[in-house]
């Protein structure tokens, strides 16, 4: 016998709420597996700790190791987790994915980074909002809608990808390639990374990761006249980025709704610098005759990659002309196009639906400063019905004392359940 719809949602966000101890538990069980990337740690460990608690819930489990990949290494193994739970048929296949790997937790700590404390209607520690919160949400909205007793007519998959911190090659992307996910068989995809509990992110801006090398010629240091000096060549191109690209970028903005809204302008970066003598070593009196400097440029969508790069090459030979010895190589290092959800993706309008029913208000759209693994759904997968929706504060993410409110991670599961009872189409 059918029942109404609003009976269905009644009963998901009722054992939501009975479950609220365990989701909690969850994450903090998913926070005390360091998994910091780099290197990779503990990944075998996470996996199988998401791996046995989809079991528990019902789904078909499987692990994919990242073979083939340069970074899955005896010492440290890439492995995925994939569970499926088959409904009446195949389709509409729904697939929800989460990265368990984290950032080290760096300086400033006032609690410990792994333990995965609970105070004060927070979860803390490194992976709280980026994103174990996320996955203990994915696990539980699919949960929960079996323990209301409603069976779905399509399918739910839960995936813990590896690497997303380091570009998912070996996690989304790994599986995108091998067909896991692929528009062939996956009809949607929700990655509940954290961009607030109340808003859609619909996409990424582009990412342009380049080397430069300055190259001089060694002398005497106390001669330095006789050489050239590398680093002060490096020196003279970062102050040209700073005079005059950083103020043409700044004056660039996207159409797309990223947040925070310093990030709707093309930016660009300095991730590090080394040059000359190691400093710390041993010294010996040389004019540095070689320095390198990687740059991480975040592009627009309305900017092409093609411009955007040009764009480094005429300010480094404007310096080689003008500069006496001047002599440089430019490597690119990691290229990512900007994705965005179609607007009209019913993915869209059943998330804005949920948030209604759960929050009684929707944030509306957003996209993200950073890129996630939504460029590998999207560009290797051919899925373009995503979106990153999930609990937590972006600007917590990579800090000290990360933490996600427990409130968030309730609410987060039931917007996602409720999407998933529209998505896969429910009956009991
Ligand atoms: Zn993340």
């Amino acid at each position: 016998m059918p029942i109404a719809a609003t009976n269905l949602t009644d009963r998901v966000l009722a054992t939501i709420d009975a479950a609220a101890a365990e989701i909690v538990a969850f994450t903090s069980e998913l926070i005390r597996i360091p998994t910091i990337n780099p290197p990779g740690e503990r990944y075998p460990e996470c996996a199988e700790a998401i791996g046995r608690r989809l079991k528990a819930c019902g789904f078909d489990v499987a692990y994919h190791p990242a073979e083939g990949r340069p970074e899955h290494t005896a010492s440290h193994p890439r492995v995925n987790v994939v569970g499926v739970r088959r409904g009446r048929s195949d389709r509409p296949l729904v697939h929800l994915n989460g990265h368990f790997d984290v950032v080290p937790a760096g300086e400033g700590w006032t609690i410990d980074p792994f333990a995965g404390i609970v105070k004060d209607g927070r979860i803390y520690g490194r992976g709280a909002c980026d994103m174990k919160a996320g996955l203990a949400c994915a696990v539980y909205a699919a949960e929960a809608i079996r323990r209301a007793g409603i069976e779905l007519n399509g399918s739910i998959e839960v995936s813990g990808t590896v690497d997303e911190e380091s570009g998912g090659f070996a996690g989304v992307a790994w599986l995108a390639e091998r067909g896991h996910i692929n528009a062939s068989r996956t009809d949607f995809v929700i990655i509940p990374e954290p961009l607030y509990v109340d808003r859609i992110c619909i996409g990424h801006r582009g990412v342009y990761w380049f080397e430069v090398t300055t190259r001089g010629r060694i002398a005497h240091g106390s001669m330095p006249f006789h050489g050239v000096n590398a680093v002060e060549h490096m020196a003279i191109l970062i102050d040209r980025m700073r005079r005059d690209l950083a103020p043409a970028l700044a004056r660039r903005t996207t159409a797309m709704p990223v947040v925070p809204a310093g990030a709707r302008h093309a930016t660009l970066n300095i991730n590090g610098i080394a040059g000359g003598q190691p400093v710390g070593g041993i010294q010996t009196p040389c004019v540095a005759d070689v320095c390198r400097a990687v740059f991480d440029r975040r592009f627009l969508l309305e900017e092409e990659f093609d411009a955007a790069r040009a764009e480094i090459v005429q300010l480094l030979d404007r310096l080689a002309a003008s500069e006496r010895d001047f002599r440089y190589e430019l490597k690119d290092l990691m290229v990512v196009h900007p994705v965005r959800t179609p607007l009209d993706s019913p993915l869209i309008a059943v998330l804005d639906r949920s948030l209604k029913k759960v929050l009684g208000r929707s944030g509306g759209l957003v996209a993200s400063p950073g890129t996630y693994d939504h460029k590998h759904v999207t560009r290797i997968g051919g899925v373009t019905h995503c979106v990153a929706y999930g609990p937590g504060v972006l600007d917590l993410a990579h800090q000290p004392d990360e933490w996600c409110a427990v409130d968030d991670v309730i609410n987060a599961t039931k917007v996602i359940a409720l999407a998933l009872l529209e998505l896969a189409g429910a009956s009991t």
